[in-house]
């Protein structure tokens, strides 16, 4: 009995490890087999996210290219010289501000820019012997084929000096040119722009009348349909003196990625917060530092000398590196480029340079702390015309009898050979000058 049951309970023992054995076989087989599948899915899953990366990638080329052969196409139908354009419409933006809008009197179309370029105007004023040359930003999208679009701030006589008369390239646009008017402009140029090529974030900084260029760039972001985002503050007195206000509401409400802050120094007693400003005060560095994630983004900068150099200072001491700070000077009075102080060498070598300006009969030695031959000129009583004072407009333009400069800043447009835009070049050796 008790053998019989000893038999017993060694088949059962038998049987349950055989099972164990089976089932624990079972199990190993299905959790490779999981496993496998497991992989299998990753494997799937890793290389569908590899062919995303890779397609988006192609794709972002692929919209990288588009845009370089649009604008290599577009820089072929630029134009050279001078073309006749119509004024079509003029609008008042605000005190003293007014928007033109250009179509080219010839019908033929219009060459794209690149936001932030400007146009170069040569105007016929009452009362002038010669043209006077004048360069304004062109404040539209480059998407709008239509027409150009410059915004045009009277320029007023210094408040020190009220006996001058006003600006005047900027009066004659002002309380000249009407609707109907012809006028000689140049093509598109600058070096002051936004590549539409790129989708990093960008902050754009405005003041006064510096915001032509830069509300071009939102509205270039804008028209493209890029995602790209842009924080975008623009800064002036009160509602007198906001310029294309309706616009850039309807940009920032249009669109979730730019960010509008509107920051007014002397809001008056109409001026609502939140309605038609955001920050009261200046667009400073801490306004910066209270609304920017971080400080990692392309900076855009236009406006008054003070602006300028405030931010810019700012921005360096906040550590953004220079190579991603951009500027536009409108004028002499506002902040230079930063160039490098000749060296102790250099300063030696300058003091010995002597410049000639020839139809002035007047032979001096240069100043190595003289800023381009344009202010040392003025200093030495020899008058050479002059317009942007940036390398903009080339009305400082003066044929080279004898001699080299160097550039200190590459101007915008290319001098003619043997000439050298005077206020953004010095004597590189003994110069003779036709001024
Ligand atoms: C690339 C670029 C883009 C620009 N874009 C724009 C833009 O979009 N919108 C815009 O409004 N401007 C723009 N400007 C500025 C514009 O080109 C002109 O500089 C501006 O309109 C003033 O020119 P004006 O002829 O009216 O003044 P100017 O005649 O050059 O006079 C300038 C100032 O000097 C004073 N003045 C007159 N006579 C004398 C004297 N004897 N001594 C001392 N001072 C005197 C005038 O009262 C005035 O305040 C841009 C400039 C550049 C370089």
């Amino acid at each position: 009995m008790n053998a019989t049951l000893i038999d017993s309970l060694r088949q059962v023992s038998g049987d349950s490890l055989s099972f164990a054995v089976g089932f624990a076989l079972l199990a190993g087989l299905l959790a490779w087999l999981t496993l496998e599948i497991f992989r299998s899915l990753l494997r799937v899953w890793a290389e569908n996210r590899q062919q995303r990366v890779a397609l988006e990638k192609l794709r972002a080329q692929l919209a990288e290219t588009k845009i370089r052969c649009r604008e290599a196409e577009q820089a072929q139908t630029g134009w050279n010289g001078l073309r006749k354009f119509s004024v079509v419409k003029k609008n008042p933006e605000c005190e003293d501000v007014n928007a033109f809008y250009l179509k080219p009197h010839d019908g033929r179309p219009l060459p794209q820019f690149k936001p932030g370029q400007y146009l170069t105007f040569q105007l016929d004023v009452p009362g002038r012997d010669k043209p006077l040359i004048r360069c304004y930003s062109l404040s539209d999208s480059p998407h709008q084929k239509e027409y150009y679009r410059v915004t045009i701030k009277k320029e007023k006589s210094p408040p020190d000096k009220p006996e001058l008369p006003p600006g005047a390239g900027s009066s004659f646009f002002t309380d000249v040119v009407k609707e109907g008017d012809i006028l000689n402009v140049k093509a598109p140029t600058g070096h002051f722009f936004l590549d539409m090529a790129k989708s990093n974030p960008i902050v754009l900084l405005a003041g006064g009348v510096g915001i032509t260029p830069m509300l071009s760039m939102a509205n270039a972001i804008a028209a493209s349909g890029s995602k790209r985002e842009a924080y975008f503050f623009f800064g002036v007195r009160n509602v007198r003196e906001h310029i294309h206000k309706a616009e850039l509401e309807k940009l920032a409400a249009e669109n979730d990625n730019i960010h509008l802050h509107i920051a007014y120094s002397k809001p008056s007693d109409k001026d609502v917060k939140g309605k038609d400003f955001h920050h009261e005060g200046r667009v400073g560095i801490e306004l910066l530092k209270e609304i920017l994630p971080s400080n990692n983004f392309e900076y855009y900068l236009c406006g008054s000398g003070a602006f300028m150099k405030s931010l810019t200072d700012g921005l360096e001491a906040w550590g953004v590196p220079d190579s991603v700070v951009h500027f536009e000077a409108f004028g002499p009075a506002t902040v230079k480029k930063k160039t490098a102080a000749p060296t102790p060498s250099e300063t030696v070598h300058l003091a010995k340079i002597n410049v000639t300006f020839a139809r002035s009969n007047k032979t001096v030695r240069w100043e190595p702390s003289a800023e381009n031959i344009l202010e040392f000129a003025k200093a030495q009583g020899v008058k050479i015309d002059s317009g942007c004072c940036a390398g903009s407009c080339g009305s400082c333009v003066v044929a080279i009898k004898s001699g080299d400069v160097d550039y200190l800043k590459k101007p915008d447009a290319t001098p003619e050979a043997g000439s050298c835009f005077t206020c953004v070049c010095r004597p590189k050796n003994d110069l003779v000058l036709d001024a």
